[in-house]
C-alpha cells in the first residue's frame, strides 16, 4: 500500500535518510524503530507531508504521492505532544479537522458522536476542555481526532511516551484493540523495543538513516541479521575472546566474528545434553531481583563475564559468591 522508493532526506549537509526502500501492507501495523537521532520521525513526517525527500517517491497504493500537499493524503498523525487545542473542548478538538473541511453540522456531530464512542471518551467527557483530562484521556482525543476524518492511513510518533508506566501498557492494549477494530494500516514511530515487539506486525529498524532489517517481531528478535539489531533488541551477552580460550565454545566460534548470545539463553540448570550443549564453570558476582525473574551476572572461570535471566520456579535460590556451572546451546549463538 505504501513504497518507499530510493527516498533521501537531506537536512542542509546532513544526510538524515539514506536511500530507502520499503513497503507497508494494507491493514499492516508498521513500526519504525531505532534509537533516538535515526530518522525515524523524519521518515515518517516525508510520508505524511510535512518533509520533502531530496529525491526518490513515496506511492500510497502506486499513485505518487510524493509532491501532494499533507491534506490531500487522506493520512492523519497523532504527535507525540498530542498537539492539541487546551483551551477548546474535547467535542471541538476532535470536530476540528471536519469543520475546517466544511462537513454538515449533523455530520460533524453524528461522526464525533460515533468516534468518541468507540475510542471510549465518554458525553461527559465531550464537554470538558483538554487542559481538564488526564494524560491518557488526551491521547483518546488525540487517537479520535486522527481516526474522525476515515483517514486510509494513521500515522503514530512515539504516541505514549508522555504517559508513565502502567498506562502506557494499558494504552498500548487499547491502540492494538482500536487498530484492530478499524482494520486502518498503522504507521507507529517508538524507540521502545517493547512497544515495537507487542504491537507490530512487522518492524523496520534503523539505525543512522538506514533501514538494518525490516521483520515480524519474532524474526527481528530471533534472527537478528545484523549486529546493530541483535544489541539493540533485548538484553544480550558479548562473549568475550577470555570466555572462548580455553572452553569447549572454541568448537563453535568463528575468531574472526563477533559473538553473542541472549542473557536468557544461558540457563543455570542443566539443559539436555547433545552435541551442541556447552557447560561452564563460573561465579556469581551480581544479581537483580525482579519479582518474576532474577538476573545473574557470572564471572567465567578463566575471565569475562556473562548474564542470565532466571526464569524456573525458585529462581531466586541463587546467592552471590555462589559457585555454579552454566550451560547454554551452541546454536544460539549469534556471530557476526
Ligand atoms: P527521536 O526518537 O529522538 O525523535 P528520530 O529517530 O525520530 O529521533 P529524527 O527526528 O528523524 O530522529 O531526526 C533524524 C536526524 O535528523 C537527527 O540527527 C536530527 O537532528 C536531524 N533533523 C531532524 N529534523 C531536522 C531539521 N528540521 N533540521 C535539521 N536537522 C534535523
Amino acid at each position: 500500500m505504501i513504497t518507499f522508493k530510493d527516498v533521501q532526506i537531506h537536512f542542509g549537509d546532513f544526510h538524515a535518510i539514506k536511500n530507502l526502500n520499503l513497503n507497508i501492507r494494507e491493514g499492516e501495523f508498521f513500526t519504525f524503530l531505532g534509537p533516538s537521532g535515526c530518522g525515524k520521525t523524519t521518515i515518517l513526517r516525508s510520508l505524511v507531508g510535512f518533509i520533502n525527500p531530496a529525491s526518490g517517491q513515496i506511492l500510497l497504493n502506486d499513485r505518487d504521492i510524493t509532491q501532494v500537499p499533507i491534506e490531500k493524503r487522506e493520512i492523519s498523525m497523532v504527535f507525540q505532544s498530542y498537539a492539541l487545542f487546551p483551551t477548546l473542548n474535547v467535542y471541538e478538538n476532535i470536530a476540528f479537522g471536519m469543520r475546517v473541511k466544511k462537513f454538515s453540522k449533523a455530520e460533524v456531530d453524528a461522526q464525533v458522536k460515533e468516534i468518541a464512542r468507540k475510542v471510549d471518551l465518554s458525553e461527559e467527557q465531550l464537554v470538558k476542555k483538554v487542559s481538564e483530562l488526564s494524560g491518557g484521556q488526551q491521547q483518546r482525543v488525540a487517537i479520535a481526532r486522527a481516526l474522525v476524518l476515515k483517514p486510509s492511513i494513521l500515522a503514530l510518533d512515539e504516541p505514549l511516551s508522555n504517559l508513565d508506566a502502567k498506562l502506557r501498557v494499558q494504552l498500548r492494549n487499547e491502540l492494538k484493540d482500536l487498530q484492530k477494530k478499524f482494520g486502518i494500516t498503522t504507521v507507529y514511530v517508538t524507540h521502545d523495543q517493547e512497544e515495537a515487539l507487542t504491537l507490530s506486525d512487522r518492524i523496520a529498524v534503523f539505525n543512522k538513516g538506514i533501514v538494518e532489517q525490516v521483520g515480524t517481531p519474532r524474526e527481528i528478535y530471533n534472527e537478528s541479521k545484523t549486529e546493530f539489531v541483535c544489541n539493540f533488541i533485548g538484553d544480550i551477552n558479548l562473549i568475550q575472546p577470555a570466555i572462548i580460550q580455553n572452553s569447549p565454545l572454541k568448537d563453535f566460534i568463528d575468531p574472526a566474528k563477533k559473538s553473542y548470545i541472549r542473557n536468557e539463553k544461558i540457563s543455570l540448570t542443566p539443559i539436555v545434553q547433545g552435541k551442541n550443549a556447552v557447560q561452564l564453570k563460573g561465579e556469581i558476582v551480581d544479581q537483580e531481583f525482579y519479582g518474576i525473574y532474577t538476573k545473574y551476572s557470572v564471572e567465567i572461570a578463566g575471565g569475562g563475564i556473562l548474564k542470565t535471566v532466571e526464569t524456573e520456579k525458585g529462581h531466586d535460590q541463587y546467592q552471590t559468591g555462589d559457585e555454579i556451572d552454566i550451560y547454554m546451546h551452541a546454536g544460539d549463538i549469534l556471530q557476526y
